[in-house]
């Protein structure tokens, strides 16, 4: 997928100029924003550490910003590390002996704990307590040391990639949707302002609309569109100076790259519609399959143009109409 539209963190990401820092200022999520304001609430009233979370969603969906917005209104420290990061127990051991009571510990891409790990993190979010083996052989021991209280706050792209174990220890999953095109619109709207970008309603809903739901990539495309503006000399953003910049960029009126279009052609071309099996999408596009299940077909499930059957993928009336063909009638059911 191009790197444009990615939901995945880039390096030049202007994530943390971007971030609200408050459950007010944060946009869209309605269900998850007021249930977190009850738990935030009700753990300050108790002077009591919160239960740990568990945000899970496509990527660019606002986990990292929740959790500090989490830290921050319950008034504790923020730590931040993610799964890949932590290699062994005993880095892990390291950061929770460094916490102080009531602090936020944020995981990200904890499914990706190695499972060493793992085990150590069991007892420390159930008991509050470290078992650690002092020794080795005959002479190896178990001690118990004593953790402050602290929450932890998970993040990953689908809850079903914890263990079991791991996700039964979360006593408040959140789930994160994608955004609407006016949940969007919100978030570049606040977004120019932040970069002191004057921007048109209609600008905005421009840009919101091809955003494939994510505030991350709405953040993005306002950034390109602003040096097509610059460049133009250009002190607005109007629908059509964006449209311009997007459709330059190969960004098309839903938001789709050309690799999506590829793998919507795969299915209507080769596969007559489907059903396709995705490993066989998979090897056709030279992509692996997790890109393809994670990546590429959320949004593209999302908008409708894409159903995941038990026999394969298959293309909807929207998909067809989408690539401007029109379905062969004998793959009509
Ligand atoms: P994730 O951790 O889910 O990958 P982030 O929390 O890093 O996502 O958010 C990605 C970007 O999108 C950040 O720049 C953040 O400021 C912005 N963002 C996410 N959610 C919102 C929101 N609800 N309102 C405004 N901006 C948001």
């Amino acid at each position: 997928p191009s790197p444009l539209l990615t939901p995945d963190r880039q390096p030049e990401d202007p994530d943390a100029a971007l971030r609200p820092k408050s459950l007010r200022e944060f946009v869209g999520q309605e269900a998850a924003r007021e249930n977190l304001r009850v738990f935030i609430e009700a753990a300050r009233g108790r002077s009591e550490a919160m239960d740990h979370v568990l945000f899970f969603g496509p990527p660019g969906l606002g986990k990292t910003t929740l959790a500090q917005i989490v830290a921050k209104e319950l008034g504790v420290g923020f730590r931040a590390t993610s799964g890949p990061v932590i290699a062994k127990a005993g880095d892990l051991a390291a950061l929770l002996t460094n916490l102080e009571s009531g602090d936020v510990l944020f995981i990200d891409e904890i499914h990706r704990l190695n499972p060493v790990v793992e085990e150590v993190l069991y007892p420390a979010m159930e008991d509050r307590a470290l078992d650690l083996i002092i020794g080795e052989g005959p002479a190896a021991r178990s001690v118990r040391i004593d953790l402050p209280p602290f929450t932890l706050v998970g993040a990953t792209t689908r809850q079903g990639l914890l263990t079991t174990p791991l996700r039964d220890r979360f006593g408040i999953p959140v789930r994160l949707n994608f955004y609407t095109v006016e949940e969007l619109e919100k978030v570049v709207t606040r977004a120019a302002t932040l970069l002191g970008l004057k921007i048109d309603p209609d600008g905005a809903t421009e840009i919101a609309r091809r955003a494939r739901g994510t505030p991350r990539v709405a953040g993005r495309l306002l950034r390109r569109v602003r040096d097509f503006a610059d460049v133009a000399r250009s002190d607005t953003v109007t629908r059509r100076l964006a449209d311009d910049a997007l459709t330059r960029l190969e960004v098309d009126s839903l938001g789709l790259d050309a690799m999506d279009r590829r793998y919507l052609h795969m299915i209507a071309d080769i596969y007559k519609g489907g059903p396709v099996g995705v490993e066989t999408l998979a090897a056709g596009l030279s992509e692996p399959r997790d890109t393809i299940e994670e990546v590429i077909e959320p949004y593209l499930i999302q908008l409708g143009l894409v159903a995941r059957t038990a026999r394969g993928r298959c293309l909807n009336d929207r998909g067809w109409a989408h690539l401007g063909l029109t379905p062969p009638r004998s793959a009509m059911p």
